[in-house]
């Protein structure tokens, strides 16, 4: 079969790689009809040293069941699944409480024999746990904002739970990437009553709008503190939603959060430690976060996607087929595309 592979910085390969097929009793095979670029796959994409053998990427794919293996239970050949960016058996003691991430029986697809998602097949361990079986018969146009479900989208909830976001809160978004705009989304399904995107770009701003956002604020630093400052009437944002994950986003999210406010991040932090620990102490500032367990989210989000109440599809702004991939990785580097969807 193909799949998509990264040798290095900028260098990213479609090849022949050996079939997926079953391994475990508790695995599925599924059949990649939809993937995925993740921001985060673009760290590598900038600073991967060259490797010889490679590394499988993708890890956000919805696709159809092929076959599974004598343990399980919840899928079948013929389902139409989506598959969260982490696999987890769903029964663990985190997994029960919804840290998903933190699974005792989890892991990452792309390495250890598992297969990343842009290819045109995985082998998906612990398949009962992991995999979410759609409605049959969904069309095409619902498919973007189905495929969020596998990360942004979740992680947009994730950073606005982690924010503590609830009815007529004042929320700030840090970050117009698809993350921000889906933490936008789910700021407005929690019931904000403003919302105020930090961000730059004219047409992610239009989404930001479309999707809730109430203002906006283009300028950067310390102007865009002080203009975060004087909407909230010198106090800062009950919830601040930081999306990036670099030092200077972190800077600006703990600058307008207001006293007793709380600040979710999901973007992996690209700095060892947190600044204004000071501040943040005598303001009773709450920090709070990390990897989404987007797993958890599923079932509440779908329905919402399903009747058409959220759209997070429209972060999708690129398709293309697995031959694509190599030019999607660039196109969203140079920040020409948001997000790209593959097709296969
Ligand atoms: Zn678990």
């Amino acid at each position: 079969m193909r799949a998509t592979a990264m040798y290095g910085a900028g260098d990213v390969r479609i090849e022949d790689v050996p079939d997926a097929r079953l391994a475990e009793p508790t695995d599925a095979l599924v059949r990649v009809t939809h993937a995925a670029i993740c921001g985060s796959d673009l760290w590598p994409y900038k600073s991967m040293e060259p490797s010889e053998t490679g590394r499988r990427m993708g890890r956000e794919f919805v696709g159809v069941v092929e076959d599974v293996g004598p343990e399980v239970r919840t899928v079948k050949p013929g389902d139409l699944v989506v598959a969260p960016f982490l696999w987890s058996d769903g029964t663990c003691v985190f997994c029960r409480e919804g840290l998903h991430t933190s699974c005792l029986h989890g892991g990452r697809y792309g390495q250890d024999g598992v297969d990343g998602g842009q290819g045109e097949a995985v082998r998906v361990p612990q398949a009962d746990g992991t995999l979410v079986v759609l409605p049959d018969g969904e069309d095409d146009a619902l498919m973007p904002s189905l495929l969020t479900l596998t990360d942004v989208m979740g992680t947009g909830h994730h950073v606005a739970i982690s924010a503590k976001v609830a009815p007529g809160k004042t929320v700030a978004v840090v970050g117009d990437g698809a993350v921000g705009l889906c933490g936008v989304i789910a700021a407005k399904r929690l019931g904000a009553g403003r919302i105020i995107l930090l961000g730059r770009h004219r047409d992610r701003i239009a989404i930001a709008e479309k999707f809730g956002a109430t203002d906006i604020v283009s300028e950067r630093g310390e102007q865009g503190v002080e203009r975060v400052r004087e909407l909230t009437n010198g106090f800062g944002a009950h919830s601040v939603l930081e999306c990036v994950g670099l030092g200077q986003a972190m800077v600006t999210a703990l600058s307008i959060v207001r006293p007793g406010g709380a600040v979710g991040r999901v973007g992996v932090p690209q700095e060892a430690s947190i600044p204004n620990a000071a501040q943040t102490f005598f303001d009773n500032v709450t920090i709070a976060g990390g990897s989404a367990p987007v797993r958890a989210y599923i079932e509440e989000l779908l329905p919402d996607v399903l009747d058409g109440r959220i759209e997070p599809g429209w972060v999708i702004d690129r398709v293309v087929e697995l031959d694509g991939v190599p030019d999607g990785y660039r196109a969203m580097n140079d920040r020409e595309a948001l997000k790209v969807m593959v097709k296969l």
